[in-house]
């Protein structure tokens, strides 16, 4: 019986060390939960406008989306956005990958650019400070879903080859499976990362509207357990470093990608009720990619929805 009793107290205090060694996000910053901020007048603007409106966390595109490349980011500015006195009120900064650069496909001028545009991203991360950089899986473009795989393991691979000392780690969106486009089943991301030679340097992105357009229903606060208790068995929680936290216009299973504001949409409050919640995601850091106007009001509507969710 004591040794029983001493061994639960030692147990416990390793468990105590353990949970509170393995959390480095101070405790004021939580949640952490922010938007994809507009990079409008340079890097160092979007701190500004991001904790303006209250975020604990924020996403950036590191160039233009639309582009394949940029001129060079100066590293006067990239210092400055790591120096900035703001920047300590944002638990997590977060950079999306641009709309043009698919790894799914092999041997075209588009490969090609893709790596360059992807590594120059990468680069731009590690100036930035930046350690998680979301990108969509790619799309197979016909080729069927094994050979589009095949070739986002072998772009991972060439990449993380070529610059084997970044710090920052690309983090795969699970998508809604538009067209061709890969990663809307767990399963796909789970191969993915099974597959490339350093699985360490991935990470995942779990996007609600994605997740419910894929099929996952997480409309209820049981199909929302059952999803992630899912994304737990297939893939590992572990791996999970981001959220975006999208209402979805589109139907259950539409594998179409269109956000929409928090209980404007299909998902409805309940799901992100549940999340906000959750124990589990309580360190992850939450993103609203919701439609908004220049003002951010949406933004700052829907953190202030999001946290009054809070116990
Ligand atoms: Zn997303
Ligand atoms: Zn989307």
């Amino acid at each position: 019986m004591v040794w029983s009793a001493f061994f639960i107290i030692v147990f416990r205090f390793i468990h105590f060390i353990s949970f509170t060694s393995v959390s480095k996000i101070p405790p004021e910053l939580l949640p952490l939960l922010g938007s994809h901020v507009p990079t409008v007048g340079g890097v160092s603007a979007a701190i500004e406008r991001g904790v303006g409106i209250g975020c604990t966390a924020m996403q950036i595109f590191v160039k233009n989306n639309m582009q394949w490349f940029a001129k060079p980011l100066p590293d006067a500015d990239a210092q400055a956005f790591i120096d900035h006195p703001l920047r300590k009120r944002l638990g997590a900064v977060i950079a999306h990958a641009g709309y043009l650069i698919n790894l799914g496909v092999e041997g075209s001028e588009n490969h090609e650019k893709s790596l360059r545009s992807l590594a120059d991203e990468m680069l731009r991360c590690e100036q930035l400070g930046i350690r998680s950089l979301v990108l969509h899986p790619g799309s197979h473009l016909g080729a069927g879903l094994e050979a589009g795989i095949g070739c986002v393991v072998r772009n991972l691979d060439q990449l993380h080859a070529e610059h084997p000392t970044l710090k920052v780690r690309i983090t795969l969106e699970t998508t809604a499976g538009q067209g061709a486009c890969l990663g809307a089943r767990f399963e796909e991301i789970a191969e993915i990362i099974s597959r490339v030679k350093a699985p360490k340097r991935l990470e995942v992105c779990l996007d609600t509207a994605h997740a419910f357009a894929a099929g996952y229903d997480l409309s209820s606060p049981k199909g929302a357990e059952k999803t992630f208790r899912e994304f737990d068995t297939v893939i590992g929680l572990k791996r999970l470093s981001v959220l975006h936290i999208n209402d979805s216009k589109s139907a259950l299973g539409s594998r179409v990608d269109r956000h929409d504001n928090l209980g404007k949409g299909k998902i409805g409050l309940d799901a992100f009720r549940w999340i906000m919640r959750s124990k589990e995601l309580a360190e992850i850091p939450k993103i609203l990619e919701t439609p908004k106007g220049k003002d951010l009001a949406e933004d700052v509507e829907a953190m202030a929805l999001l946290r009054g969710f809070l116990p």
